[in-house]
């Protein structure tokens, strides 16, 4: 008889989510975590908290610096860098507190330790055999370095976190989310930030007209973009770091290297109990099934989107389909991608460049918030929002660029998932004045019915 119904390694977004449903579920559950002060795991104590309370910080800066425009008046702000950093830590802290009291009050045996495989329902932690029915393997990912030469000299997403000062200038190798974040951040604090990305445009795969759109907005604000261009070497520079790639030079006092993450899936065991990986991710099949009998893979190991509420999806599907329901599928069509930036991009289902390439001529609708009166109260008029329909109306993405672009997407999601038409989406009345207009009216767009912005030729000239 196992010890547990479910033992799951690692405490992130996947695990401690997947522990908790499974607990509900009547089921006993331990969960095994590596290290005492990384309850919660990535997302938590390195990823989405730390780096969005620096990101309100650096807004609550903005908007101090803007009181003016509003008739508020104000003395010069000052940073307090130190007082920033509290902040964070105090937040993360309280909530690795909170996710360890959900677990505890949830009756999930809490281990703390080094998980490995040993064999399909049995795991050890540190040398101690813990087995389980079902294993729900979530380890997460961790940094990768690319490899130029010098690339270990530069900060990671995690050490850039816990740097003393602001620096005066910052390179930030790699225009993807994460790189894009931290350059948002410290650009607001006052570093001249250069961003240098492989590729031909910023936030890949997002939609290209918004990538751009938001590539034109940061530079008139002052970052310096090169682009695709390939780094060569990082070395240390007289008053820093200096950064070459493509024959050209660039010095700053901090280098962040933010090129993406890489599957934490070595040495416990995986190789030894035949765990089938693609290169290091585990492969999954659409009910999170390894290869083994009862073990599962849930979250950035999975590589399958590396965001927090994937992770949690995934871990409330794997568990439901652990503990014996009907098995049901994950289902990525409608997971939302959030950028914390100023102005924010969101975006869910396909882009207007995705829906052609699929073979599909969408129909699209799109409204700035320049035309929207609650933007306009906020005083953040930049960016749009673009619903991308197929040609009976059905709604397959939306992507927004502009105020509260992330809690925006809400609504995208529920009709992406719902299979809702743009006009289904209009039809639910839209309070007044808030943001979620702009919605709407992207949607009524779709139709050239957009109320709020003059005819689009082609709407008019059907008409005439
Ligand atoms: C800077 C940054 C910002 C981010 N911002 C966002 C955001 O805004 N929104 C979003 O959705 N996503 C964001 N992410 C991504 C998000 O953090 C990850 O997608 C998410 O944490 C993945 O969850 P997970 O449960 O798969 O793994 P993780 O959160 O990585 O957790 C895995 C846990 O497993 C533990 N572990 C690993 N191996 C073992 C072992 N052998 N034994 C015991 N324990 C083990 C680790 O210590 C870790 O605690 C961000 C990431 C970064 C780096």
């Amino acid at each position: 008889m196992p010890d547990f119904d479910v033992v799951l390694i690692g405490s992130g977004p996947g695990g401690y989510v997947a522990a908790i449903h499974a607990a509900r579920q009547g089921a006993k559950v331990a969960i095994v975590e590596q290290k005492a002060t990384e309850w919660g795991g990535t997302c938590l104590n390195w990823g989405c908290i730390p780096t969005k309370t620096l990101v309100q910080s650096a807004e609550v800066l903005r908007t101090v610096r803007r009181a003016a425009e509003f008739g508020v008046k104000v003395g010069e702000p000052e940073i307090d860098w130190p007082a920033m950093q509290e902040r964070k830590d105090r937040i993360v802290k309280a909530m690795r507190q909170g996710v360890q009291g959900l677990l505890k009050s949830n009756g999930v045996e809490m281990v703390t330790g080094r998980g490995r495989l040993a064999a399909p329902g049995e795991v050890t932690v540190d040398g101690r055999a813990v087995s389980g029915r079902n294993i729900i393997l979530a380890p997460g990912s961790l940094v990768a370095r690319p490899p130029f030469k010098g690339a270990d000299l530069g900060l990671t997403s995690d050490t850039i976190l816990g740097i003393g000062k602001v620096p005066d200038s910052l390179v930030v190798i790699g225009g993807g989310v994460v790189g894009m974040e931290f350059a948002g951040i410290f650009s607001l604090l006052g570093s001249r930030v250069t961003v240098i990305e492989m590729l031909d445009q910023l936030l890949t795969p997002l939609d290209p007209d918004v990538a751009q759109r938001f590539q034109q907005l940061m530079a008139k604000r002052g970052m310096t973009f090169h682009l695709p261009a390939r780094v060569e070497s990082l070395e240390r520079g007289d008053s820093g770091f200096r950064v070459t790639f493509e024959g050209q030079q660039v010095e700053a006092e901090q280098v962040l290297v933010a090129t993406g993450r890489r599957p934490n899936t070595a040495d416990m065991g995986l190789e030894e109990t035949g765990v089938t990986l693609e290169r290091t991710a585990i492969k999954v099949d659409q009910h999170l099934r390894t290869n083994l009998e009862r073990v599962y893979a849930i979250g950035d190991a999975t590589m399958i989107s590396m965001l927090a509420h994937t992770a949690s999806y995934q871990g409330e599907v794997a568990v439901h389909n652990a503990l014996g329901g009907h098995p049901v599928s994950a289902d990525y069509s409608a997971i939302p991608g959030c950028i914390y930036t100023e102005p924010e991009i969101a975006n869910v289902g396909m882009s207007e460049a995705q829906a052609r390439a699929q073979g599909i001529e969408p129909r699209v609708g799109s409204f700035p918030f320049a035309a929207l009166g609650r933007a306009m109260v906020l005083g953040e008029t930049d960016g749009l929002v673009k619903v991308v329909a197929g040609p009976d109306g059905g709604v397959l993405g939306v992507a927004i660029m502009g105020p509260r672009a992330t809690d925006l997407i809400a609504e995208g999601v529920l009709a992406v998932h719902q299979g809702l038409t743009a006009a289904e989406l209009t039809h639910a009345v839209h309070a007044h004045p808030t943001l979620p207009e702009a919605m709407a009216e992207a949607a009524l767009d779709v139709d050239g019915r957009a109320v709020h912005i003059a005819p689009r030729q082609k709407a008019a000239a059907a008409r005439a």
